[in-house]
């Protein structure tokens, strides 16, 4: 019985994460999220509903649009994954519980704002103020009363103020976290109370290390900065090669070299951007969220 309900949570989340993806399309461009019926974004054609299968259309279409063969993007499938993947989890950690739908909830504000703030790099704040006022009421139906919950909304948003506004004291002065940053801290913290949000938080900086090299190193690729990310290519292969087989000076010298080299080549970078490699920090959030959820 328990595996059949874990299969239909999954069916769930596969459709839940494919209507995500309009969201995500849409909410940033106006477009209405229910109408019209889905096209192609590159030549228009309206899709059959066979077209719209979570992951199983991307596998059969092989990625690309039926009529105009233009590629379809990666994002679709891995949302439905994701989303599918998560209520699972949500589902087996709380089982049949009010616990499993507002986790579900919450992982679903959590997984629209990570797409829109990692896609065009903005996030709706309504979406973090409705998570926040569910959070109020998941706190009271709970632990029947709200102070841990508000103290965590207060705590969460301090926390990312403050850290914001670090950015004014050092030129360029300007917040070197955007105010959507606030807005789902705080949220979180109606979830998890004031000790929650902030093991959340430490939880989040760790990951933002983690994802903030790739995200770094896209970014040198799409400027066209080949260099930084051969030379990051080429110093983690030495290291490797350090690592695994010989350890002496020479292979010291070259770690050592490209080290210096990968440096230069990173310092010119921000010096040449006003020090501004902008990195989302609600991907960041969301992995914290889900590390500290799960774990
Ligand atoms: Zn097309």
């Amino acid at each position: 019985m328990d595996n059949y309900i874990l299969i239909l949570v999954c069916i769930i989340g596969l459709c839940f994460g494919s209507f995500f993806n309009v969201v995500i399309l849409r909410s940033l461009s106006g477009e209405s999220i229910v109408f019209p019926a889905s096209k192609c974004p590159k030549c228009g054609h309206k899709l059959y509903p066979w077209h719209n299968i979570p992951v199983i259309s991307y596998i059969f279409l092989r990625g690309k649009c039926h009529f105009c063969k233009e590629k379809i993007s990666i994002q679709y499938p891995v949302i439905e994954l994701v989303t599918m993947i998560l209520f699972g989890a949500a589902y087996l950690k709380f089982g049949l519980s009010i616990d499993t739908i507002f986790a579900i909830i919450l992982l679903s504000g959590l997984i629209i704002m990570t797409g829109t703030d990692i896609k065009e790099k903005l996030v709706d704040c309504n979406i973090a103020i409705a998570l926040a006022a569910l959070g109020v009421i998941f706190s009271y139906l709970r632990v029947g009363n709200v102070t841990d919950s508000l103290l965590g909304i207060l705590a969460g948003g301090l926390i990312i103020e403050t850290l914001a506004h670090l950015g004014l004291l050092f030129p360029p002065k300007t917040r070197i976290m955007g105010e959507a940053d606030t807005y789902v801290t705080g949220a979180l913290g109606a979830y998890f109370g004031l000790k929650g949000i902030c093991i959340v938080f430490i939880y989040s900086v760790m990951a933002s290390m983690v994802l903030a090299l790739p995200v770094y190193l896209y970014d040198r690729y799409k400027n066209n900065d080949k260099l930084t990310c051969i030379l990051f290519v080429l110093f983690a292969l030495a290291i490797v090669v350090y690592k695994a087989a010989f350890q002496n000076w020479i292979t010291v010298g070259i770690v050592g070299i490209i080290g210096v080299l990968l440096s230069i080549s990173i310092m010119k970078n921000i010096k040449n951007e006003g020090g501004r490699t902008y990195l989302p920090f609600v991907p960041a959030l969301a992995a914290g969220t889900i590390y500290f959820m799960f774990f």
